[in-house]
């Protein structure tokens, strides 16, 4: 089966580099969710906790318990609020609140104009009211960027929204031992953050920045890298045709290997699209199958990709989801 190195070395280097930014590991969440971002979590958790970090973003409940033994503090983005030393839980809506078991650590999520999740600014003074009532522990106020990795002054623009938010928020609770958190990777990179309380560091952890050239700041390295392993060999002479519907015609002889992964193990169909080029110049040869793809080589493994940014440009998406859809079925090995 395909698998997947992690590279150590360029994860603590990534870390660094944020928290050299906010001047204190305690102040860096890493965030977990979804499997990592497809680079395993509990392996993630484990590095994440050599390197130094005591906080985690997770988007469920069961992932916070799996990474437990790892961390001082864990926040849950999309599970309903339950009594738990360690985890806080978002609050999303005002339903949210209500759902809320009482005594929960809870973090309030303000719409600042991304319009996704978070109750309405004009739906503080009630939350905040709902909360107390419900005698839940108000552990921070946070909000989410909308245009943080494009080119746009959008995100100064939300940043006073949310600093206006903190004076509101300051003015109605008389206790200050709140914490205000809005920093994901690209707001990170873009602005100052040693003021910040809290970063929910994702991407940029595992070696990516979407945003355009201009704002490489840092220098990110990608962690994961993606191989395959050969099946088989054959010599095909010219003309031949390759894989499901035969795309692929043997312009000369050729000698050609199937290599064990695809779609079943998350990598994208769509490639068979357009000529998906691997990391080592090897051009995919006809349609990718469900467990496997065809490649001019002899090489014994194949790397498929070692940075998601410029895999993913090949393919029309973004380097989230290169990294995120790899299946969790594959192997990683820590290198
Ligand atoms: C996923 C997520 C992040 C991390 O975003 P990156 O762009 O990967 O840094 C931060 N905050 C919230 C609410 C998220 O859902």
């Amino acid at each position: 089966m395909a698998f997947i190195k992690i590279n150590k070395e360029n994860f603590f280097h990534n870390l660094s580099q944020f928290v050299e930014k906010t001047g204190s590991k305690k102040s860096v969440g890493i965030v977990l969710k979804d499997n990592a971002y497809g680079h395993g979590l509990e392996l993630m958790a484990q590095l994440s906790k050599e390197f130094g970090l005591t906080q985690a973003v997770v988007r469920t409940y069961a992932e916070a318990q799996t990474i437990q033994p790892y961390f001082e503090e864990i926040l849950v983005l999309g599970d309903s609020a339950i009594v738990d030393a360690q985890c806080s839980f978002t609050l999303n809506s005002l339903e949210d609140i209500s759902k809320a078991q009482k005594g929960a650590v809870v973090e309030l999520k303000v719409d600042t104009g991304m319009h996704r999740n978070g109750i309405a600014v004009s739906e503080l003074e009630v939350a905040l009211a709902q909360i107390e009532e419900k005698e839940l522990i108000l552990k921070g106020v946070m909000t989410h960027n909308r245009s943080a990795d494009e080119l746009s002054s959008e995100l100064f623009w939300q940043n006073k929204v949310f600093e206006n938010l903190k004076k509101t928020v300051a003015s109605i609770l008389s206790h200050k031992n709140i914490r205000f958190h809005s920093f994901n990777s690209a707001s990170a990179l873009r602005l100052p953050c040693q003021n910040e309380d809290f970063i929910r560091l994702g991407i940029g952890a595992y070696g990516y920045s979407e945003l355009p050239d201009i704002y490489d700041t840092l220098d990110l390295k990608p962690v994961l890298s993606l191989w395959a392993n050969k099946v088989s060999t054959r010599i095909l002479q010219k003309g031949e045709r390759i894989g499901y519907g035969g795309t692929f015609t043997t312009p000369k002889t050729m000698t050609v290997s199937t290599y064990d992964l695809g779609y079943g193990d998350g990598w994208m169909r769509s490639s068979s699209l357009q000529d998906f080029i691997s990391c080592e110049k090897l051009p995919f040869l006809g349609r990718v199958s469900m467990d496997y793809v065809s490649l001019e080589s002899e090489k014994k493994e194949v790397c498929i990709f070692d940075n998601a940014l410029n895999a993913g440009k090949q393919l029309n998406t973004i380097s989230y989801e290169m990294i995120t859809q790899l299946s969790p079925k594959l192997k990683r090995y820590l290198v």
